[in-house]
């Protein structure tokens, strides 16, 4: 039982708690006792022996004897109670996948939008965890309140860009947008702009609580758009907060999986959207999957290894999951 294993069944039971609203606050404990383990990677059999897990950044007595649990047993009975808890037993079908394989994650953000790092220090830290592809996808000008990007400030951006992948060896950085789906399914910048970025994630962030086939036909049209290659954190729900849009998701996935565009498992913590569930669902429809830290900041890319569980969980295999692709492959998905 290494640390990112560990941080899995934690960063499980974060997400399984806040199915609850009553266990808000024991679910952000989880999430972030997951995200230090992920960060860390602390010889947990030592701590363990030495009875110093609270030592770890997060942990206090309660998540020291989860956690001594599964590095005993490699098993949680905490984890086996909430998964009958709510209704989610183990399943027989995950699928193995094994993250030294990720080649790169394709959704992250800088200071050029609401990101908390430079383009440069996010290209060191996608770097130093091995990654060969870094998709640099900012926001869209609709976002005001965090300066989203333009068609003028994308070429500013492109010429950062281009000073920065001088200065990192072996990492490729890609040009891309966040770009926000309007209301009424187009998308907030231009066809001639999004047509020359490396990449294109669309993503509904505002309205989400349209009724149903409105909401439907906006997904519909954005899975739709020649551009559009990953749809970004598909229901855009918050679990313990808010519900993600409602839409037939039959028709959208579907649609998505004909025109191969890639649906997200936004790994952020406070996202974790699709969900396993909805993943699975996706995954049975031809679907194929972009899993993203949708990091802010260089320690967010941890939020990938310890939730890479979700995409087991969906059983998906690895063929059907873009950021085990090499870049060669990246554009080969239409
Ligand atoms: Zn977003
Ligand atoms: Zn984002």
């Amino acid at each position: 039982m290494d640390a990112i294993e560990a941080a899995q069944v934690l960063s499980e039971i974060g997400y399984l708690l806040r199915q609850d609203p009553k266990e808000r606050f024991r679910a952000k404990a989880f999430s972030a006792a997951a995200w230090s383990l992920a960060l860390q990677r602390p010889n947990l059999v030592d701590l363990q022996r030495a009875e110093n897990l609270t030592s770890i950044e997060g942990v206090g007595e309660g998540i020291a004897r989860v956690l001594t649990d599964v590095i005993q047993t490699g098993q949680s009975r905490y984890l086996n109670r909430l998964r009958e808890q709510f209704k989610q037993p183990a399943r027989d079908d995950e699928s193995d996948l094994d993250l030294g394989d990720y080649q790169g994650d394709v959704h992250s953000h800088t200071d050029w939008s609401d990101g908390r790092a430079t383009m440069l220090e996010m290209a060191r830290g996608a770097q130093a965890l091995g990654y060969r592809y870094l998709g640099i996808t900012d926001h869209s000008p609709r976002i005001t309140v965090v300066h989203g990007l333009n068609a003028e400030r994308l070429v500013a951006q492109s010429r950062e860009m281009a000073e920065v992948q001088s200065q990192v060896d072996g990492l490729t950085l890609l040009q891309g947008i966040e770009v926000d789906i309007l209301e009424d399914g187009s998308l907030d910048l231009p066809d001639a702009v999004l047509e020359i970025l490396d990449i294109v994630i669309a993503s509904p962030h505002v309205k989400l609580r349209q009724e149903p086939a409105a909401m439907t036909e906006r997904m519909m049209r954005a899975v739709s758009h020649p551009h559009v290659d990953v749809i970004g954190h598909p229901t855009g729900r918050r679990p313990g907060s808010r519900e993600g849009a409602s839409y037939d998701y039959e028709l959208v996935f579907k649609e998505a999986a004909k025109r191969g565009v890639a649906l997200e498992i936004d790994c952020d913590p406070a996202r974790m959207d699709l969900s396993p569930e909805m993943a699975r669902l996706a995954f049975e429809f031809g679907c194929s999957f972009a899993i993203d830290a949708d990091a802010h900041a260089p320690a967010e890319f941890a939020y990938v290894p310890m939730a890479l569980w979700m995409a087991r969980r969906a059983g998906i295999p690895r063929d059907r999951i873009l950021n085990f692709r090499p870049l060669d492959q990246l554009t080969m998905t239409r």
